[in-house]
C-alpha cells in the first residue's frame, strides 16, 4: 500500500488559506481521494488573516473594492457573496430591520471595507477548507508556532526525501512536501532607531502600536505609502493633537483609486497576447499598447501620467485626482487589466529593461497599481488643509536626540525635531533586509534559497518550486507569495497570491491523475 503523504504549509495567512481552499477544491474532483495529511504552522493569533488582514482598527481599509477581493482566483466575487450573506444573517436575526437589496446597501464609500473584515472571511474560508479536507480523508493539524528551520533528509532507495521542520519551541515535524507561505520580509529599521524611546518599529496592528504614541507628540511617519497613510488616518481618528508628517525620500504618495473596475479592455488584453505570441515584448511595446488603449478612450499615456511626476506635491496630487477621476482612473484600469500577463510579460523583457523599469518606472506603476481608497484621500486632504498633516520629501537621516525625541535631516540640509517616530516604510521583498534569525535568512545561508537579483528568491516560474544554490529545482518545496516576486514581478495582492496558490494546488493534484481516474471509472 502507498504511504500517505504529508504536506506542511508554513504560514497561516491569505496565501496559505488560498492554497488550502484550492487544494481541497481540486481534490474533491479527484475520485481517487488521494488527500495528503496537512500540517499548518502559524505563530499569529489565528489561522486565516495573516499579517495583512489581522484584527485591527475598522479604518484600516482594503485598498481594492470588496467586489474584486477573493481568495479564489477563479471566483472573484466570493468575498462579496460572503459579505452579503453576513448582512442577510444579521437582518434575519433582527426581524424589525428592513430587508434591502444587497447592492443597495453599499454606497461608493463603502466599496472599501476594513481589512479585518476580509480577515474574518479568510478565517471562515480556512476553517471550511480544513473541514473539506477532513471529509476528503486528510488529517489536518494546526501548529500555533513559527518554523525556524527546514532541512531535507535523503530517502532510502525508491523513497522520496523527507523534509524536517523545526518550530521555535523545538518540536520536529516530517513532511513529504512543503509550501512556504510566509509573506514578505518585515520592515527594516533603516536609521537604527530600535530601542529609542518614542520609536514605533512595527506599525501593525495599528490598534496596539499607535496606542504607544503620546497624543501631544509631534510625529514623524517614516514612509509615504499605504502603511504611512493608515498610520496618519488612525492617529488622526484617535484625536491626535499635534501635527503628523509623512516623510520619504521621493515624497511620492500612492494614487487615489478612481477606477472601480467595471468595463473590460479587450483590445489591451488582445494586444498583450499578441506581443507574447510574437515575442515582441519590450518596455516600449508595452507602453505603446497602454497608450493606444488610452487614446481610444480620449486620453494618452503622457496626459494620464502627468500628476505622478516629482514636480507635483502630495496635496496637489490628492486635490487634482479627487477633482479629475479620469484619465488616471483609466490608467489604473489598464495596469490592473494586465495583471494576468504580468509574470509572462516580465519574464519576456530583457534583463536590462527590467532593471530600467524598476529604477525609473516602478514607483509610478505602483502608485497606479495600489492606490488609496477615495475615503482616505479625502481624509488626508482634509487633515492637510486643517494644518494637521504635512508631507516632506528628501529625508536622509534620523538620529535619536540627546535630550529626547529625534532629529531628522532633509536633503537640503534642513533639520527638524520630532517627539515620536512611526516606522511605516512598508514590508519588502529584499532578502538582504531579512533578520538574521528568520527562516528566510537561514534558508539563504544553507543554500536552500538563492536571492533573486530583482527581489525575493529564485523559483521555477511555471510551478513556484524553489530553485536552490546549484540552480536545481527542489522537487517538493514550493513558495506562494511575495518571495516569488523577482520571477513574477508583482505578487503583493490577494488576486496574484490566489493565482499562485491555485497553480501550486494544480501541481499537487495534477490533471493527469484526474484523467486516469476518470478512465478507470
Ligand atoms: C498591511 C498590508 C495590507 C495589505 N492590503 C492589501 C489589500 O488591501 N489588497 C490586496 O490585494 N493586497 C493587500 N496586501 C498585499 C498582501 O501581501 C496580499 O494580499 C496577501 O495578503 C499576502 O498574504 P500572505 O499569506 O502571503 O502574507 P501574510 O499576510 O504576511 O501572511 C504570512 C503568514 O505567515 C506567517 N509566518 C511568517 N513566517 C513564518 C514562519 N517562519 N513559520 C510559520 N509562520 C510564519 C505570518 O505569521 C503570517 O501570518 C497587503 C499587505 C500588507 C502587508
Amino acid at each position: 500500500m502507498l504511504k500517505k503523504r504529508t504536506i506542511a504549509v508554513v504560514g497561516g495567512g491569505a496565501a496559505s488559506t488560498a492554497f488550502l481552499a484550492a487544494y481541497a477544491r481540486r481534490l474533491s474532483g479527484d475520485v481517487a481521494g488521494a488527500a495528503a495529511d496537512v500540517i499548518v504552522f502559524e505563530p499569529g493569533k489565528s489561522f486565516g488573516p495573516g499579517i495583512a488582514y489581522a484584527e485591527d482598527v475598522e479604518t484600516a481599509l482594503l485598498n481594492r473594492p470588496y467586489s474584486s477581493m477573493s481568495v479564489d482566483y477563479g471566483d472573484p466575487g466570493q468575498f462579496r457573496r460572503w459579505l452579503y450573506r453576513q448582512a442577510s444573517a444579521r437582518e434575519r436575526g433582527n426581524p424589525g430591520a428592513q430587508h434591502t437589496n444587497p447592492e443597495a446597501r453599499h454606497t461608493p464609500r463603502s466599496h472599501f471595507v476594513s481589512r479585518s473584515l476580509f480577515g474574518q472571511y479568510l478565517e471562515s474560508v480556512f476553517l471550511q477548507s480544513r473541514e473539506d479536507l477532513r471529509l476528503l480523508g486528510a488529517q489536518v493539524t494546526l501548529v500555533p508556532s513559527a518554523v525556524v528551520d527546514l532541512t531535507v533528509e535523503a530517502g532510502a532507495t525508491g523513497e522520496s526525501d523527507s523534509h524536517i521542520l523545526t518550530t521555535d519551541d523545538g518540536e520536529r515535524f516530517v513532511a513529504d512536501q512543503v509550501i512556504l507561505a510566509i509573506g514578505t520580509i518585515a520592515p527594516s529599521d533603516v536609521f537604527g532607531l530600535t530601542g529609542a524611546a518614542g520609536f514605533v518599529a512595527q506599525p501593525y496592528p495599528l490598534v496596539s502600536s499607535l496606542s504607544q504614541v503620546d497624543p501631544g507628540a509631534e510625529v514623524l511617519v517614516l514612509g509615504a505609502g499605504l502603511t504611512a497613510i493608515d498610520v496618519a488616518v488612525v492617529l488622526a481618528d484617535a484625536g491626535h493633537e499635534r501635527r503628523i508628517t509623512l516623510a520619504s525620500r521621493s515624497g511620492r504618495i500612492p494614487d487615489v483609486r478612481t477606477d472601480l473596475g467595471t468595463g473590460e479592455l479587450p483590445e489591451l488584453l488582445d494586444g498583450a497576447r499578441r506581443l507574447l505570441a510574437h515575442g515582441r515584448v519590450s518596455l516600449h511595446s508595452v507602453l505603446e499598447l497602454v497608450d493606444t488603449t488610452l487614446r481610444s478612450r480620449g486620453t494618452g499615456i503622457r496626459e494620464a501620467l502627468r500628476p505622478y511626476t516629482d514636480s507635483w506635491s502630495a496635496p496637489e496630487l490628492l486635490r487634482h485626482r479627487l477633482e479629475n477621476p479620469l484619465p488616471g482612473g483609466l490608467a489604473q484600469r489598464c495596469v490592473a487589466a494586465l495583471s494576468p500577463f504580468y509574470s509572462e510579460l516580465w519574464r519576456s523583457l530583457p534583463d536590462a529593461s527590467r532593471r530600467l523599469f524598476l529604477r525609473d518606472h516602478y514607483r509610478t506603476y505602483n502608485c497606479l497599481r495600489s492606490p488609496m481608497p477615495v475615503t482616505n484621500a479625502n481624509r488626508l486632504l482634509g487633515l492637510h488643509d486643517a494644518g494637521r498633516l504635512g508631507f516632506a520629501r528628501g529625508i536622509t537621516h534620523v538620529t535619536a536626540a540627546a535630550g529626547g525625541g529625534f532629529t531628522a535631516t532633509f536633503a537640503e540640509g534642513r533639520t527638524e525635531h520630532y517627539d515620536a517616530i512611526v516606522n511605516a516604510v512598508g514590508r519588502t521583498n529584499n532578502t538582504a533586509a531579512a533578520s538574521a534569525s528568520s527562516l528566510t535568512s537561514r534558508l539563504l545561508r544553507n543554500g536552500t534559497f538563492v536571492s533573486h537579483p530583482l527581489g525575493g528568491i529564485r523559483v521555477d516560474p511555471e510551478t513556484n518550486r524553489v530553485r536552490g544554490s546549484a540552480g536545481a529545482v527542489s522537487p517538493h518545496l514550493y513558495v506562494i507569495g511575495d518571495l516569488a516576486s523577482g520571477e513574477h514581478f508583482h505578487t503583493s495582492s490577494m488576486e496574484l497570491v490566489a493565482r499562485q496558490a491555485a497553480r501550486v494546488a494544480e501541481e499537487l493534484v495534477p490533471a493527469s491523475d484526474r484523467l486516469l481516474v476518470g478512465a478507470v471509472a
